[in-house]
């Protein structure tokens, strides 16, 4: 990737950056999506005209005991989407693992994107984070970005009461356990209607859906599984894959394939913050026309009936 679309993106970036390292945790964002380790400020601003995951990696690893306190921009607040129109470049793409932690294979993952100097997004479910607090904790320690999947993922339909249950437990627990408050949601299934989803909203969660699905759930064989995720990448997509819920090895075993793959395409690896800070980059009238993706989410709320 050249200097010339590294110094594009470096900018907003650290500015961002600056934003997150000059606001005491008492004042920091009321939609902060990740904090990390909060007990020291010393961190130099990346300057150099690198890659962008370059560049992220810089701030990541200068920035392990600092506050980093993301916020969701407005126009992803309350809103639901599949991918996020972003510039040309940098090429990026989010990987996203549902419903862990997961004894074993949430653990084998977190190793495979360490190995591979990639960060994701987990969307956990509050009563597999209660049965498994330390992964949960291991998920944000290494840096990857932990998000809510309802606490009982039920595809049922939830009272108002219910609904506000399922998403503010899970947050809470995730906060409590981690120091990390998100306001990303994903809703087993896809599912729209059933009540978590438009609680979500109503709290302006920003409600993530995908893009490029593994469908791991049903096992496909491991070449299968990386076409599926390489075939569907698309600039500023979502994939959706699996740490917990199930067998995992076919996962497992694909992941180090798609990574190299998607790598050799030209993709970084972003999470969903970083995917929602890229995406907020764009002028102000391509924003939410070109990123909401109405059309997908009625087309979600009609047919969604996968088990995720
Ligand atoms: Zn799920």
């Amino acid at each position: 990737m050249g200097a010339t679309i590294a110094a594009i993106n470096l900018l907003p970036l650290n500015q961002l950056f600056r934003q997150a390292v000059s606001q005491p945790s008492s004042e920091k964002p009321k939609l902060a999506t990740n904090v990390i380790n909060p007990t020291n400020s010393k961190v130099s601003i990346p300057t150099t005209n690198t890659s962008i995951s370059s560049t992220v990696a810089q701030w990541r690893g200068q920035t392990k005991a600092l506050i980093l306190s993301l916020s969701i921009p407005s126009q992803y607040q309350g809103k639901v989407f599949e991918e996020v129109k972003i510039k040309a470049n940098p090429k990026v793409i989010a990987l996203t693992f549902d419903d862990g932690p997961w004894l074993g294979s949430t653990d084998e993952i977190l190793q495979i994107l360490r190995r591979n100097n990639v960060k994701a997004t987990f969307f956990i479910i509050g009563r597999n984070l209660q049965l498994y607090p330390q992964i949960g904790q291991q998920i944000v320690s290494e840096g990857h970005a932990i998000a809510n999947h309802t606490w009982s993922h039920s595809y049922h339909h939830f009272s108002p009461t219910a609904s506000a249950r399922e998403i503010e437990a899970t947050t809470n627990l995730i906060y409590k356990l981690t120091g990390v408050k998100t306001y990303l949601f994903r809703p087993p299934g896809g599912f729209l209607n059933n009540g978590p989803a438009g609680y979500a909203r109503n709290k302006k969660y920003a409600v993530v859906l995908w893009s490029a699905d593994s469908n791991d759930w049903k096992r496909p064989s491991v070449a299968n599984l990386v076409n599926n995720v390489v075939g569907g990448a698309t600039p500023g997509g979502i994939a959706l894959m699996h740490d917990g819920g199930g067998d995992r090895s076919h996962t497992i075993k694909a992941l180090p394939i798609i990574i190299a793959r998607l790598r050799s395409k030209g993709y970084s690896f972003v999470t969903i913050p970083e995917l929602l800070e890229l995406g907020n980059q764009l002028p102000p009238q391509d924003q939410v026309a070109k990123s909401m993706l109405v059309k997908s989410s009625k087309r979600a709320i009609a047919s969604r009936v996968f088990k995720h």
